[in-house]
């Protein structure tokens, strides 16, 4: 095994030394409640403040290969980031308009906005006290309209570009993180400012850092798309290729529903993502998560190869929705199964006329 950099063996990836030195005693499957029963709000585990988390030194060490590279080769994103931070700063305390606007239909009025100032797709739903991290609390004006059930959660997607998305794992791809991380920051300032104008309370986030909620079962419930074996969202046509930001706030809004066109069904029968992972860190089948069934990734498996290999992203390149010239066609399928009752409940084969696999990852 080595030092700096883990090894890939036949049997699976062995994280280098320095890693397992600085893991705590407890794993991160555990923090993260695998195999328990019992609901209960998620615990921090990275992307958050050091004093907030157990694997502090993890994610250290994931930064500092990380960052020194990236404010030399591309400042312009370091910067971007830093002002991105400040801006949410500032807008913790930004007043809304004295006289709120009347609007004919709120919902198209923000949802309109978003995709003006660049989301790629946007959702809405209410935000659950239950999903909210332990030891966080939100902004008074946020947590009254939370416990009066009326906050609501402005979901919105960007897109990575297609070829450092495909390059993963990749420099490139790192950098384009960093890059659509800052993009969902901007336009989540953005549109909260402009919700800001018209009189009612919001705020603003994005990425890489994490916020007070988790943002994957927002986004489901906003009908962004649906939870992939490989624990990301897959979007019908963005697949799993994006990045999340989202604004909260006080203006009335309409909810949007679930879309379920097909993935959790698509992903009981197909392997992709398993064998294609090279630490063996997505299980096959879905795992009791804090009380709920669903699929899961193995962080303590996951997280050391994400460090030695610029943030991975393998499963996410390799799934089938994230090959444009397949997921129209793929989509259709999974319709179809859906809907009609012509199909039986046999194994759902990936036709190879559907899908090819691009490429082997060793
Ligand atoms: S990001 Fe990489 S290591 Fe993590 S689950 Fe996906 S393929 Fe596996
Ligand atoms: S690769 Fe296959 S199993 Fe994995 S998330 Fe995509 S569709 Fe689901």
């Amino acid at each position: 095994m080595g030092f700096w950099i883990g090894e890939q063996h036949d049997d699976g990836y062995c994280p280098p030394t320095i890693y397992r030195w600085l893991t705590p005693k407890r794993s991160g499957n555990s923090i993260n409640g695998l195999g328990e029963t019992d609901k209960r709000r998620p615990t921090p585990i990275l992307w958050h403040r050091l004093k907030h988390i157990e694997f502090k030194l993890n994610q250290l060490l994931f930064q500092s290969r990380f960052r020194p590279r990236m404010i030399l080769q591309h400042p312009g994103i370091a910067l971007h980031f830093l002002r991105m931070k400040r801006a949410k700063k500032r807008l913790k305390t930004a007043q809304p308009h004295p006289i709120p606007h009347v609007f004919d239909d709120t919902t198209t009025a923000v949802k309109d906005m978003a995709m003006v100032f660049g989301a790629d797709t946007v959702g809405i739903t209410k935000l659950r006290p239950d999903i909210v991290f332990e030891g966080y609390t939100l902004p008074e004006w946020a947590q009254t309209a939370l416990d009066d059930g009326q906050l609501y959660v402005v979901v919105m997607a960007v897109q990575h570009d297609k070829d450092c998305f495909e390059s993963a794992p990749s420099w490139a791809f790192s950098k384009e993180i960093a890059n659509q991380y800052n993009q969902g920051s901007d336009l989540a300032l953005q549109v909260a400012h402009w919700i800001l104008d018209k009189g009612y309370r919001a705020y603003g986030h994005g990425g890489p850092e994490g916020g007070e909620f988790l943002l994957h079962p927002l986004a489901i419930e906003a009908g962004i798309g649906e939870l992939g074996k490989h624990g990301s969202l897959i979007n019908p046509k963005l697949g799993a290729n994006f990045r999340i930001a989202c604004v909260y706030t006080t203006l009335p809004l309409h909810s949007d529903v679930v879309s379920e066109f097909g993935v959790d069904d698509f992903c009981t029968k197909c392997q992709i993502c398993t064998k294609a992972c090279p630490p063996q860190a997505i299980n096959e089948s879905k795992k009791t998560v804090r009380g709920e069934e669903k699929f899961y990734v193995d962080f303590d498996k996951c997280f050391p190869y994400m460090t030695d290999h610029y943030g991975c992203g393998i499963c996410l390149k390799e799934c089938p929705w994230s090959r444009e010239d397949v997921v129209e066609k793929l989509y259709r399928k999974q319709q179809k199964r859906l809907f009609s009752n012509v199909f039986d409940k046999q194994v759902l084969a990936i036709d190879e006329t559907v899908y090819q696999p691009s490429e082997e990852v060793s």
